[in-house]
């Protein structure tokens, strides 16, 4: 008896082309194209016959979905035809948000992608000359009149036995070179692939980290060629344990920035300036992974304990590698600067070749440069966000909760603290204002969870039963749109 009810059933679906000669689902193809309308109906027709087949459609709840279909057609349209990636609202106060895609760029950035991506450029061509150029040279120039000031005599007198008579490093800072790949674990991959394959690494196990995304030192160094060879303990390592283990197979003494967490208490670490030492005595490079990378003296800001990649050239490391869109808010990328010897080296190495970059990041990372450049720092996002006041978020914090609160939405203002994220200075922490939201009648994680259905969605901390928004994050022009939401919520 059921199957025959079921074989009815089955009859009574309508076919994709009767579907598509609907009106309502004609204009729908005319609007949207026949190959994706056809596409939502076959879904849609589908969906329905295998809930028919399982039982979960009688007759009566199937004339009822009949009579939605143009409607499903239009949602199930809607989902297929929307982005996956989408914008939000970074309300949690973390500047450097991994899962959030991490530094917002600069307008300028954004600009420079629109003038040159969208139609040809001179990427590897030299106008002048009318020849083949290189893809580096946009960001290159930048760099040397950045780091430049950073060069040691070591960088310079490398740099004039590299480049040969004729360009003597007085002529210009032409001393520290800088070349760009898809991230820092790769500026890491390659370069121990460069200077070290088939030979021994040094480093402390106080530095063997793992890196939110699940970056672990050891397993870049594997996959390099290069070995790992272990020195000191998980909370002391002396310059000594350094040159104990130099051997006739050791290329490199490598320092690795701790980024996501601090040793503290009974302590030792090799000074750099101890490392770059023992490096020339001994002939050995030093390479320092510094993750974060800072183009700026974050001390200006108040941020203290995070060395910049000039600190790092300045005291003698030679080849730093950093990340172009943690501290130096740019485009995902990873730079590597040093000696122009090294540096031509892994130019050189045809892993390069797989770990460039394209002309989207040339154009982010050259604008985003030319901020620094002009000591345009709140062109950049990230360092406006690192620089904004606890008064002037406060400001903000006051104006929107005088607005939305009501009997429904408790909303104060309190005290609080940001972080940088991205594995920078882990324990360096910004005081912030805070709007607080408690809800009558949901709990602090369904309030969370409501506030991302909307669109934007916007992210929030959930903290001692309160969701909290942190506006250090949020920028100005999306205050109204918080706004919106929140009056929403309220009643
Ligand atoms: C973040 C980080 C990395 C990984 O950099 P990506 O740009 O995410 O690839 C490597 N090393 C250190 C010390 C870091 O902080």
């Amino acid at each position: 008896m059921k199957s025959t009810a079921k074989s009815e059933l089955f009859r009574e679906l309508p076919s994709v082309d009767e579907l598509l000669r609907l009106p309502e689902v004609a204009s729908l193809a005319a609007a949207h194209g026949t190959a994706a309308v056809t596409d939502a109906a076959r879904t849609v027709v589908a969906r329905l016959r295998a809930e028919v087949a399982s039982g979960l459609l009688e007759s009566s709840a199937l004339q009822l979905a009949l009579r939605g279909v143009c409607g499903a057609i239009e949602e199930r349209l809607r989902q297929a035809l929307s982005y996956s990636l989408r914008p939000l609202i970074n309300a949690t106060g973390v500047i450097l948000h991994t899962n959030l895609g991490r530094a917002p760029l600069a307008e300028a950035a954004l600009a420079h992608i629109h003038e040159t991506a969208g139609g040809y450029s001179n990427l590897e061509f030299e106008i002048e000359a009318g020849v083949r150029g290189k893809r580096d040279v946009h960001v290159d120039r930048l760099f040397r009149q950045l780091l430049s000031a950073g060069a040691t005599s070591a960088h310079v007198a490398t740099a004039a036995s590299a480049v040969g008579a004729g360009q003597s490093p007085a002529e210009g800072p032409a001393t520290v070179s800088t070349i760009v790949v898809n991230n820092n674990a790769a500026a890491v991959l390659l370069t121990l692939n460069t200077l070290a394959e088939g030979g021994e690494v040094i480093v402390s196990r106080g530095e063997l980290v793992e890196i939110g995304g699940s970056f672990r030192i050891p397993d870049v160094m594997a996959k390099s060629g290069a070995t790992l060879r272990e020195v000191g303990t998980t909370n002391r390592t002396r310059v000594n344990d350094y040159e104990q283990a130099i051997n006739e197979r050791t290329h490199l003494l490598l320092r690795v920035h701790r980024s996501n967490f601090e040793i503290t208490g009974f302590t030792e670490q090799a000074s750099t300036a101890e490392l770059v030492m023992l490096g020339r005595k001994r002939g050995l490079p030093l390479m320092e992974d510094l993750g974060s990378g800072s183009l700026v003296d974050l001390q200006s800001f108040g941020i203290d304990a995070e060395p910049s990649v000039l600190d790092s050239l300045r005291a003698g490391v030679d080849v730093v590698t950093y990340s172009g869109d943690k501290l130096l808010g740019g485009p995902q990328a990873g730079l590597i600067s040093g000696r122009t010897d090294l540096v031509a080296r892994m130019r050189a190495n045809s892993l390069f070749r797989a770990l460039r970059v394209d002309k989207l990041t040339y154009a982010a990372l050259e604008a985003t440069l030319l901020g620094y450049v002009k000591r345009d720092y709140d062109a950049i996002p990230t360092l406006k966000m690192m620089r904004a006041t606890k008064a002037e978020i406060g400001r903000r914090a006051e104006v929107l909760a005088a607005k939305v609160s009501s009997s429904r939405l408790k909303v104060e203002v309190i005290d609080g603290e940001s972080v940088i994220g991205g594995g920078a200075a882990p324990s360096s922490v910004l005081p912030t204002r805070l709007l607080a939201l408690t809800c009558a009648d949901l709990s602090a994680d369904e309030l969370s969870a409501r506030l991302r259905t909307f669109d934007p969605p916007i992210i929030a901390r959930v903290e001692d039963g309160r969701v909290l928004l942190d506006l250090r994050t949020v920028f100005a022009d999306q205050d109204e749109a918080l706004k919106t939401v929140l009056i929403a919520l309220s009643h």
